[in-house]
């Protein structure tokens, strides 16, 4: 073989099944009944068939689509077979005359039953006496092939128990079911299993893996909460002698133009109480747009920086955190603390500047991109990293901050130093219900900003289709006119970037060209991913002075700005974008005293309506403002795997259990990791071993 994996190996490879005890934990997406063979005089409209039958016809028509049509006979009725896309081989197999087993999914019509696509191969043979699991899979790799590597790592892998034999009580209530019964069950279930015990997971093999998957989840969580425990970090008080009153955090507030709400107090105070501690804070505030996070963050460096230390906040786009630059300039330089600022698209000389400035410790205060945590910066002392929108960063990246404490990079010159981490705040907008993030995240302090700042107006929202854009514009001219600036977010299209860019440039022509007016010229902004960083400043610096009136834009990772004056957003295929994406979107407008409203331009395409999921999301928005409520549907309509796996950290953590309908299990986990952790450390490695391989040391950050 010319390289050392085949094809569809590689494939495996790149659906992360490497080990033994991947393959076994790669479950069905759902499963097929192969079992027996149906009659065509039985069918009911859609429903998912296998039955033998004899080719009686078979042509290749060419209409305005190439198609290949083949009528069957099974001696009880008829039904066509279509294929868009065939070979030269699928012919020869379809000729009339040869005898077959089908499977696909009839629909019932004025020609009769008809197939799509059906899957077929020669009749006879024996049926399968398992129901056929239909693996989640990639291009190269079918599912025959998967199906054969999963069992053969079924076969292989270790299965032994890890905690069913270890606490008491759980060995009679694991006892019908270990792991090894569990996966054997689940890749081929019998034919006279209940499908929906299956497919909504309530069957007990389901519950044991579920099981498995949250222990592991805790497990590793709670095992780095007590590696982090034993490390230092330095406790940010004020001087002895100093007076509270006169404190650095104090005259920032007495400075600022508004009092904190009663929820900014709250978690001001438990992040105080945290840093005041000798062990590294790891505390996630979460917090609706617009509820006044930076706040919280300004008043935490201020601890800091009395305390004689660094603080470092980082943001992941370099307007994001040339906003909290300009904010905290503001506030803090007034106060006599020197800040730096650090992006990659920095001139070399003015970044020769900012590192001397920050390795001498002059600069109190650090804000940046990514570029904070390159090996070049080196802190005097830093102890505390601030991450916004922290799901944004990869979890390398989070590491590499907490690793800025040690001065240079894995040095022992001093072995106690190498004991240190500072403390860790990340900051996030797209929050998950307080209970259930308490429970989930064992690793994790989580404190919550449940009320908005005051006097915001809540923001109207309307869902218009998009045959009726001119009526928008129309609202965009009457804001305008209004003195008002509006945003306009053009769809994503997955596929191509470039595609993305066209259709933005085209948008911001047609609305220049729509909103053109000789007598009170409108000045209308675009803004996209692949701009220079230059322009994209330019273009936010004229948006956000008011200059411009109407700003396009591609991208929704740019737009977590503040422009209070910014009162309609457009935003346009929001059938395209996730729920608490549209609600991050949202909350860039209504950020002053003016109404505010959101346009959620939605198109259905050839279809005749939007799919169900996509109006669920768009229903919600249009129902609630609320972050946390957003959340919960969110959780309802996508289940959380997804939610928190890819979103908080990357890497689906969750593929099985499902925190809406889980919770008890959750609870179970929580409660029996601690003693396993104390008791059997080694039947507890093996299990994250086992779970999740070499994912657990990322889990940590
Ligand atoms: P987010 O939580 O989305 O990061 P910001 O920190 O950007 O929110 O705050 C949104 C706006 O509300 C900012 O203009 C900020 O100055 C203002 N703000 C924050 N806290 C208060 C408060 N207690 N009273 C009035 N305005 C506030
Ligand atoms: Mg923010």
């Amino acid at each position: 073989m010319p390289s050392a994996l085949s094809y569809p190996q590689k494939a495996l490879h790149k659906l992360g099944l490497v080990r033994d005890i991947d393959l076994a934990l790669h479950l069905p997406l759902r499963y097929e009944d192969e079992t027996h063979i149906s009659r065509l005089r039985d069918a009911r409209d859609g429903e998912q068939l296998q039955i033998e039958a004899t080719v009686t016809h078979s042509q290749v028509t060419l209409g305005a689509r190439r198609q290949l049509l083949v009528t069957v006979d099974d001696g009880s009725d008829c039904c066509t077979l279509r294929f868009f896309t065939f070979y030269p081989s699928m012919q020869k197999a379809l000729t009339v005359g040869a005898r077959l087993r089908i499977r696909g999914e009839v629909k019932g019509g004025l020609m009769g039953w008809t197939m799509m696509h059906p899957s077929f191969q020669s009749a006879g043979g024996e049926l399968p006496t398992a129901l056929t699991p239909i693996y989640p899979t990639v291009a190269g790799l079918p599912q025959t092939y998967l199906r054969k590597a999963v069992l053969s790592g079924l076969a292989r892998a270790d299965l032994s128990d890890t905690f069913a034999g270890a606490a008491e009580g759980e060995k009679e209530r694991w006892a019908q079911w270990g792991l090894r019964e569990a996966l054997s069950f689940l890749h081929q279930p019998a034919s006279d299993v209940a499908l929906a015990a299956l497919q909504d997971r309530s069957h007990p093999a389901w519950q044991r893996l579920k099981a498995e998957e949250l222990l592991a989840q805790q497990l590793s969580q709670l095992q780095a909460k007590r590696g982090r425990a034993a490390l230092q970090a330095p406790p940010l008080v004020a001087p002895v002698g100093a007076a509270a009153d006169v404190g650095l955090a104090h005259r920032l507030l007495a400075a600022l133009p508004f009092s904190l709400t009663t929820a900014q107090h709250r978690v001001s105070a438990e992040i105080a109480r945290d840093l005041a501690r000798p062990v590294p804070m790891h505390r996630l505030l979460q917090g609706d747009v617009g509820s006044g996070k930076t706040v919280v963050a300004a008043l935490a460096a201020a601890l800091c920086i009395d305390a004689g230390w660094q603080c470092a906040l980082m943001a992941p786009t370099e307007i994001l955190a040339q906003q909290h630059f300009t904010k905290l300039l503001a506030w803090l330089e007034p106060l006599g603390i020197r800040t730096a600022w650090l992006t990659g698209s920095q001139k070399a000389k003015e970044r020769r500047a900012m590192l001397a400035l920050i390795a001498s410790g002059e600069a109190a205060l650090v804000v940046g991109t990514h570029a904070v945590i390159q090996d070049k910066v080196q802190f005097k002392n830093l102890a505390l990293a601030i991450i916004d929108e922290q799901h944004r960063f990869g979890v390398a990246q989070r590491l590499a901050l907490r690793n800025k404490m040690n001065g240079v990079p894995n040095s022992d010159q001093d072995a106690v130093e190498a004991q240190r981490e500072p403390h860790l705040l990340m900051m996030t907008a797209t929050p998950i219900p307080r209970t259930l993030a308490m429970s989930y995240y064992a690793d994790l302090e989580v404190s919550t900003l449940d009320e908005l700042p005051p006097g915001r107006t809540p923001i109207i929202t309307k869902l218009v289709h998009d045959a009726r854009r001119d009526q928008v514009i129309e609202r965009i001219r009457a804001q305008i006119a209004q003195g008002r600036q509006v945003y306009w977010v053009c769809p994503l299209i997955e596929e191509s970037e470039s595609l993305d860019l066209a259709n933005a440039t085209q948008t911001h022509a047609d609305l220049t060209a729509a909103l053109h007016d000789p007598g009170a010229p409108v000045m209308v902004g675009l803004l996209h991913s692949r701009m220079p960083v230059a322009e994209k400043r330019e273009v936010m610096s004229l948006f956000t002075s008011g200059q411009m009136q109407v700003l396009v834009s591609t991208t929704v990772i740019e737009v977590g700005v503040d422009v209070p004056n910014a009162s309609l957003m457009v935003v346009e295929h929001a059938e395209r974008f996730g729920l608490s994406q549209l609600h991050q979107l949202r909350g860039r407008v209504g950020r002053g005293a003016a109404a505010s409203a959101c346009v959620l331009l939605y198109s259905t395409g050839d279809a005749p309506r939007l799919g169900e999921t996509a109006r669920e999301r768009l229903k919600a928005m249009a129902e609630t403002g609320d972050g946390f409520e957003i959340a919960r549907r969110d959780l309802e309509i996508r289940g959380p795997g997804e939610f928190l796996g890819a979103r908080q950290s990357g890497a689906a953590l969750l593929r099985f259990a499902d925190l809406s309908t889980d919770g008890a299990l959750l609870e179970w986990a929580r409660s029996l990791a601690p003693k396993l952790l104390d008791q059997h450390p080694e039947l507890v490695q093996r299990h994250i071993d086992r779970w999740l391989g070499g994912k657990a040391e990322f889990l940590k950050a």
